[in-house]
């Protein structure tokens, strides 16, 4: 028999996925983990382990305790699941702007969900500052009762990507990989890929995907944080630089528009039956980007971080897309009954998963 203790055991050892279209446009072998694959659906589980473990470890977690973060979404369902596996409860805050998918997955786990104004993170109202100040008030009420994981800022989250998710892409491609790039949320997996691949291989360069409206990329290209534009995908880019993202050894950054990327997640489920979101559509634009700046007969890893199901009344909703300036595949078009309006199927894609509430 080969049985695992739990939840946890089932968390990363992801499968590394050959991109087809991506290899054979660019010369290289596109390789991607199928992060999407994790228990609760994205490389967050990941992050989410990495925290609980080093929390316990250092007796800031302890037994029938409370998690609270703040997240987009990802980190929460991780933690929640995390938590219901071992024993604590978990809340948390996240900005209402999230996908109506993601909230529903998170409040179905048992997690109390809180949902805040989107705001900027200087603003105290940022949904990381509350999280940070619920924490607080539960342990001043019961001292050592509730911890707060801090994922952008407690380096615990890069460390476990750099001993996990990095040494996988280094056993996996048996030390051939010769690129690594995706977008950065947090920045954990970026930056710790990047150090467990560059302590191993030094030539190994580590890019940056950007999506438009974050200011990472100019921040590494310039030393300037600048933004400009928006991008329909969640979970990545940043308006300050994290203790996570913080010293990254990135060779190369690029800003990617959702029209370069958005296609690219399409064609992924059309032609190689991969579901994923927006965030994984920038990962592969970026692989394509750095195989091409690096050349044929090379290899690039980036990750699937999450399911497209996850985004649906958006990334697969014709007239969100048409609204958003974004190129719609012939075949999204044709998903719907024919003659359907562009709002009505917008309604439609929108009432479908507001019920899942
Ligand atoms: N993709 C998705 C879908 C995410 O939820 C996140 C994290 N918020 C990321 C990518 C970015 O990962 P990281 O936080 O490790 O930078």
């Amino acid at each position: 028999m080969s049985i695992q203790a739990d939840l946890s055991a089932s968390v990363g050892r992801t499968p590394l996925i050959r991109l087809r279209h991506a290899s054979e446009l660019t010369g290289c072998e596109v390789l991607a983990k199928a992060e999407l694959l994790n228990p609760g659906g994205s490389i967050k589980d990941r992050t989410a382990l990495g925290l609980v473990l080093d929390a316990e470890r250092r007796g800031e977690l302890r037994p029938g305790g409370t998690i609270v973060e703040g997240t987009a979404g990802n980190t929460g369902i991780g933690l929640a699941l995390i938590g219901a596996s071992r024993g604590y409860r978990t809340v948390i805050f996240m900005p209402d702007t999230q996908s109506a998918e993601k909230i529903a997955a998170l409040r179905v786990t048992g997690a109390e969900v809180r949902l805040v104004p989107a705001v900027p993170y200087k603003d105290p109202n940022h949904y990381a500052h509350h999280a940070r100040r619920h924490a607080e008030a539960l342990n001043a009420a019961r001292p050592g009762s509730a911890w707060f994981a801090n994922q952008f800022d407690n380096t615990a989250n890069r460390d476990w990507h750099a001993a996990t998710t990095g040494v996988e892409i280094w056993e996996q491609t048996e030390g051939r990989v010769d690129g690594f790039v995706c977008a950065a949320g947090t920045g954990g997996t970026l930056a710790g890929v990047g150090h467990a691949l560059k302590a191993r291989k030094p030539q190994v360069r580590i890019a940056l995907a950007d999506p438009a409206g974050s200011a990472l990329a100019s921040y590494v290209r310039t030393g300037e944080l600048a933004a400009s534009g928006s991008s329909i995908s969640e979970g990545i880019g940043s308006s300050r630089v994290t203790a996570n993202f913080d010293g990254a050894p990135i060779d190369l950054a690029w800003s990617i528009p959702d029209e370069e990327s958005v296609p690219l997640a399409h064609r992924l489920l059309h032609e190689e039956g991969w579901c994923v979101g927006g965030s994984s559509g920038v990962n592969i634009a970026g692989a394509i980007r750095l195989a091409r700046a690096l050349g044929p007969g090379h290899t690039i890893v980036t990750v699937l971080a999450d399911a497209g199901t996850r985004y649906q009344a958006k990334l697969f909703n014709p007239a969100f897309l048409h609204d958003k300036g974004i190129p719609v595949p012939a075949w999204l078009e044709q998903a719907f009954p024919a003659g359907t309006p562009a709002r009505a199927r917008a309604e439609i894609v929108q009432r479908a998963f507001a019920k899942a509430l």
